[in-house]
């Protein structure tokens, strides 16, 4: 399932709970100043009359009770006081302090929330006054207050409750939430752990959604929010490869080995310059980069890069002199002037220095590129689709394929950028 979807049904789960919050905030409390007030004029006390009682009792009153006309007290002893038919002002009772909403088809909802303002009670009846739903809420707060567990039943009718859900929490020390568990009739659906990046912001590092045939998927991110992996696991807790999603018929017009040459100058001048600073085309040094895709028909790839060591070096060096040229004509320097300042500072002119500092960068990139990399891939929805492995979660490339050519759009998050690639085959 995507996230998105699972959001989706979490919010929908949800909504019963957060809808009782909205509505136990805030103006829950009466004005006991207002008891004379005209609101209190259709409160009708109905006294007990007073029954003759064996043995000597005082009663002790509970907390209050209600129902959608009434509210009234409870002895141990089964005696009730205190009923009441509810005043309603601004939308809560001020006797028993239940919020009611009347709703414009003719229904009512009315609830009882706990001192922290969650709601423990809520009944929704119907334009005839007959009872629809019943849901209690049980609240588990911690010694500082914080909520440990909520469980919320349904009882649309019946005797027996028809559904709950419960999500338990954890918390580390300061405070912040460390994990969250959603069950929903005691069966678990969505579990979320979060942790602590660099900065000391949490963030949500794992996820787990449930299956109701015992079947979980674990997610994990990373600190930006990125999906690092996605893998099942059955009812056994053995994982299951995602390697289902590679097609053989689908796929069989890739096999085979193709090439494809990248102006791998533009990609440099992109990672070294800023965005605001961009170098006219014709002051890039021309640099490119030969790859090569096989791409097998057991559904893994092999990809190799080749790129010329002193034509690196050298687009390297002269990309890096223009940008620095190029911000001291931003400061309104002259070429002359910059190298001038510069020599002045560190004894070397810009290209001497660039050049003094190329060997490292160059070599560094050089084995990069020239690297090999394996992997498995698939295409999907016009998109080809290449990862370390099947539980690797990457975003695909806008894929077109016709005879011996296909063309490949893969957005490159890191720069920020789309690269386009033209491949052709090879012929064996
Ligand atoms: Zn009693
Ligand atoms: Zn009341």
């Amino acid at each position: 399932m995507k996230l998105t979807e699972r959001i989706l049904i979490f919010l929908l789960a949800g909504t019963i709970a957060l809808t009782m919050l909205t509505a136990c905030d805030g103006n829950g409390k009466s004005d006991p100043d207002d008891t004379e007030g005209k609101s209190s004029q259709i409160t009708s006390t109905i006294a007990k009359p007073q029954e003759e009682e064996p043995e000597a009792h005082t009663h002790a009153p509970g907390g209050w009770q209600i129902d959608g006309a009434n509210h009234w007290r409870l002895c141990a002893c089964g005696e009730v006081m205190d009923k009441a038919i509810h005043t309603v002002k601004d939308n809560a009772c001020t006797g028993c302090e239940a919020e009611v909403v009347d709703w414009e088809d003719g229904t009512m909802s009315i609830w009882q929330c706990d001192e922290q303002g969650y709601a423990v009670l809520k009944l929704d009846y119907d334009a005839e006054g007959n009872l629809i739903l019943k849901e209690t809420g049980d609240i588990i707060y911690n010694e500082d207050g914080q909520i440990l567990s909520e469980l919320y039943t349904q009882y649309p009718g019946g005797e027996y409750p028809a559904s709950s859900r419960r999500t338990e929490y954890s918390y580390y020390d300061d405070g912040d939430v460390h994990w969250e568990k959603r069950s929903a009739n005691g069966m678990p659906f969505w579990d979320t752990e979060y942790a602590e990046n660099s900065a000391g912001e949490r963030y949500v590092v794992k996820e787990i959604t449930y299956r109701m045939d015992g079947v979980k998927q674990i997610t994990k991110y990373d600190e930006n929010a990125e999906i690092v992996s996605q893998i099942w696991y059955d009812v056994n807790g053995v994982k299951i490869e995602n390697s289902s999603k590679f097609d053989k018929e689908v796929c069989k017009v890739l096999f085979g080995t193709w090439k494809s040459e990248l102006d791998f100058a533009r990609i440099l001048s992109l990672t070294m310059i800023e965005e605001e600073m961009v170098l006219p085309a014709d002051r890039i040094p021309p640099c490119f980069v030969d790859i090569t895709v096989v791409f097998r028909e057991d559904g893994s790839f092999l990809s190799t890069g080749k790129i010329d060591r002193e034509q690196l070096r050298s687009s390297m060096v002269e990309l890096s002199v223009e940008m620095i040229y190029l911000s001291a004509e931003m400061e309104g320097l002259t070429r002359e002037e910059a190298d001038e300042q510069f020599r002045a500072m560190t004894g070397m002119s810009i290209r001497e220095m660039v050049e003094s500092e190329a060997d490292e960068g160059a070599e560094e990139l050089y084995n990069t590129i020239n690297e090999e990399s394996e992997g498995v891939y698939y295409i999907e929805d016009r998109k080809l689709y290449m990862a370390d492995d099947w539980n690797e979660v990457v975003e695909g490339g806008r894929f077109n394929c016709s005879g011996n050519t296909f063309t490949l759009t893969v957005p490159d998050n890191e720069l920020g950028i789309k690269m386009d690639f033209e491949f052709n085959k090879v012929a064996e």
